[in-house]
This record gives C-alpha cells, sequence and structure tokens, in this order.
C-alpha cells in the first residue's frame, strides 16, 4: 500500500473554509432577540439611538451651573430621578439628582452628594474644586445614531443582544440555520436507554455533536445510525443530500474493511481530505456527495471532539458568514516533559494548574472522560520535543463553543 503524505492540518483548514466560502447560506429570517442566541447577524445593526439618549448624570448628587458656585450655599429648585423629565436650571439654584437622572438643561457639572453639606435651611455649600462636564455622562458616548454597532456575520451572544435591546430592537435578521445531517456509523452502536448485545457500545458521538452542533447555531437532523453496509450507506446519503446543507457523520473512514462511509466517499468523487497529520483524529475525511458536502470525523469520541472543534467548527461558523472563525488561543507553559517526537500534531487534554498545562493521565483517542476533566488542548508542533516549563499553544474548550 502507498504510503501518502499526511495532509498538514493547515491544508485541511484552508481546504475547509474554501469549501465553505462557496457555500455561505444567503437567506435571513427574523428572530426575536430571545431566540437569537447563537444565532449570527445577517446584516449590520445601524445605532437608530444615541446612547445615552441625552446626558445624565453618573452619581446620585447635586447638578449645577459651574458659573452660579460663587453664590452658594444654592437653593434646591427640583428633584430629578431617573425616569423623569427634568426643568431648566433655574439661575442661581443646584438640583437634587440621582444616578441615571436626566440632567437638567442649564446645569454643566454634577457633585456627589458626599462632598456636599446640606444646611439646616436645606441649602447646599460645595466643599470640593468642581470641573465643568465631572459626573456628566454626555448624550452619544457610548454611540451616535448612524454608527455601525455590529457588523454582519457578528455571532449573537449575551452582550451584543443585549447592545441590540439597547436600541430598542425587539428583532434582529439573523443568517438561517445550516441544516447538519447528523449520522453515527458502526455495527457496534446502541443508543443510550437500550439494551446492550454482546459486543456494543453506546452511541456517544450523536449526544456530543448533536449538542455542540446546537451550540453554533445549527438545526440537527438526526439521522441516527448506520450499519457498516456499503449499500445502506450510499442509500443513507442519497437520502440526507436532498435536505441537508452538511451531513456530518462520525467513524467508518478509516482503511479498515467495516469503514464503508470513506469508501463510498471516494467512490463517488475525490475526497478533498483524507488522512491528516493530526492526532487524535488522523482518519478525517472531507469531500461531497452529489452536491453536498460531507465532512467524515473519526469514530472515537476524542478524535471526533478535536477534529469537530478545530475544523468542522470553523466551516460551521463560516457557511453562516462569520469571519473570525478561528478559537482564541495563548501560551501556557508545559507542566510535563514530553519526549516522543510524531509525525502528526498531537492535541493533548490538559488542565491549567497553578499556570501550568497538566495532562489527563490517559490521553487514548477513545477515551472521552479526560474532556470533562480537561480546560482545553494544547498543541505539540509535529516533530517536536518538549520539556517542563516550555512555551505550548493552549485552546480553552470554552472557545470552541
Ligand atoms: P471507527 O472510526 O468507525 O473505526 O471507530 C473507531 C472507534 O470509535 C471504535 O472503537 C468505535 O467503536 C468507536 N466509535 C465509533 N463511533 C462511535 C460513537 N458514535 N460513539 C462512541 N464510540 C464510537
Ligand atoms: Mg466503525
Amino acid at each position: 500500500m502507498s504510503k501518502a503524505p499526511l495532509m498538514p492540518v493547515e491544508d485541511a483548514l484552508d481546504q475547509l473554509l474554501g469549501m465553505a466560502n462557496e457555500q455561505r447560506l444567503a437567506d435571513s429570517e427574523l428572530l426575536a432577540l430571545d431566540d437569537a442566541r447563537g444565532r449570527v447577524l445577517a446584516s449590520d445593526l445601524v445605532a437608530t439611538l444615541d446612547l445615552p439618549p441625552w446626558p445624565n448624570s453618573a452619581m446620585d448628587g447635586y447638578a449645577l451651573n459651574l458659573a452660579d458656585l460663587h453664590r452658594q450655599p444654592l437653593k434646591v429648585s427640583q428633584k430629578v430621578y431617573a425616569g423623569l423629565a427634568p426643568d431648566t436650571l433655574l439661575p442661581g439654584t443646584c438640583a437634587r439628582i440621582f444616578t441615571g437622572a436626566p440632567l437638567p438643561p442649564g446645569a454643566t457639572c454634577v457633585e456627589m452628594q458626599e462632598n456636599v453639606e446640606v444646611l439646616e435651611d436645606g441649602r447646599v455649600r460645595f466643599l470640593q474644586p468642581l470641573k465643568a462636564g465631572q459626573n456628566i455622562r454626555a448624550q452619544g458616548q457610548e454611540n451616535r445614531v448612524g454608527d455601525i454597532l455590529l457588523r454582519a456575520g457578528k455571532r449573537l451572544g449575551p452582550f451584543e443582544l443585549a447592545v441590540a435591546a439597547g436600541q430598542g430592537l425587539a428583532q434582529l435578521h439573523v443568517v438561517r440555520r445550516p441544516r447538519v445531517a447528523l449520522l453515527s456509523t458502526g455495527d457496534e452502536l446502541v443508543e443510550p436507554g437500550q439494551p446492550l448485545r454482546p459486543g456494543s457500545i453506546y452511541n456517544s458521538n450523536r449526544v456530543l455533536l448533536g449538542h455542540w452542533l446546537c451550540e453554533l447555531g445549527c438545526e440537527v437532523i438526526d439521522a441516527g445510525i448506520l450499519p457498516d453496509r456499503p449499500a445502506q450507506t450510499r442509500l443513507k446519503l442519497e437520502q440526507l443530500q436532498v435536505s441537508a446543507d452538511l451531513i456530518l457523520t462520525t467513524g467508518g473512514v478509516s482503511a479498515g474493511d467495516a469503514d464503508c462511509l470513506g469508501q463510498v466517499l471516494r467512490d463517488n468523487g475525490k475526497p478533498l481530505v483524507w488522512k491528516l497529520a493530526i492526532k487524535p483524529g488522523k482518519p478525517l475525511t472531507v469531500g461531497h456527495f452529489g452536491a453536498v458536502p460531507v465532512i467524515g470525523l473519526p469514530g472515537n469520541p476524542t478524535s471526533a471532539l478535536v477534529t469537530f472543534g478545530l475544523l468542522a467548527r470553523p466551516y460551521l461558523l463560516r457557511i453562516q458568514g462569520v469571519d473570525d472563525v478561528m478559537p482564541l488561543s495563548f501560551t501556557v507553559n508545559a507542566g510535563f516533559d514530553w519526549h516522543k517526537a510524531g509525525g502528526r500534531r498531537e492535541y493533548l487534554r490538559v488542565r491549567l494548574e497553578a499556570g501550568r498545562a497538566e495532562l489527563y493521565p490517559n490521553q487514548s483517542s477513545g477515551v472521552l472522560l479526560g474532556a470533562t476533566w480537561a480546560d482545553g488542548l494544547v498543541e505539540i508542533p509535529e516533530n517536536s520535543t518538549h520539556n517542563l516549563g516550555d512555551p505550548l499553544r493552549f485552546i480553552p474548550f470554552n472557545e470552541l463553543f
């Protein structure tokens, strides 16, 4: 058998993002803010309000015109609570004012209540030097009407949705959900809740990826478990290609006899990615069935996790129009020695302890439990060894959701 060189992770990512750029979803839908979390903005969000809409007080205290300071103590001529419309400040007086309340026209500064003396007759003496504009939140200090607040392609989380709410928007245009057919392959698989047969195991990948896809704004078409039979595999893909934007599978992409998914993909076209220089996850296969893209993840749960997070996730965000699809990463120091250089880039489950990356003791690709213990992945570059304390790239798991 010929030993083709393995494809570097960057090349696979380039292929996937190239494919995604051609498959960007054009349709959008209007959603209530409460339903838009995790979705991607379809058009720029342009401000229709200045924020704040009027100058207001940053403190509980007293608003005055600085030009009146030489006439102190000043009489309090009005009380302005948040939510009230103030009167113009009477010359020679000050206003009692509370945080967030609109500044009375004519006032030029606010003094906090701790720095004033209230005399017995109710007049107010200012005890500290004052500056124009002090403790005033200027109109439009956050944004002006017409400013672009969020660009199309922004993923909507609590911060973005709150910004939209601050503009008074109850709905947003978001990119429609990608429809992802999720298929688990393997004769050995049984769904949780069913009795385990001799030689069978429970299907954990369907749950792992189903939830992850939802987090990424996808609509999951649950295509169940597929036995390792080429004819059934072909039939299933033919059915799924009608409704899916992407067919995402696990298992059956190695080079064994029972690995018919990879076989069917290779028979029905040229896979773009096949055999990756990554550990875990080497048998990742990417291609098309008919016109529909297929990402075939390896079956081992941790291989599926790593390849989904590093490769399928960026693809799914990009087809929704997200530009910046790469997870944030940063350098941490190894809490271990790594003396066996490997030809594949390796991703290890680690936990950060006292600033160092500590290894989960069992790094087997079949062991999923390490992911629940770990904070993320450290990357061991190809053909490299490392000593305790060496810098390594760390990708937190929460960046992958
Ligand atoms: P495969 O990629 O099909 O060769 O599978 C590799 C390993 O992952 C085998 O030990 C499978 O039993 C296991 N595996 C495959 N699919 C799943 C799944 N959906 N859930 C849990 N384990 C799986
Ligand atoms: Mg299998």
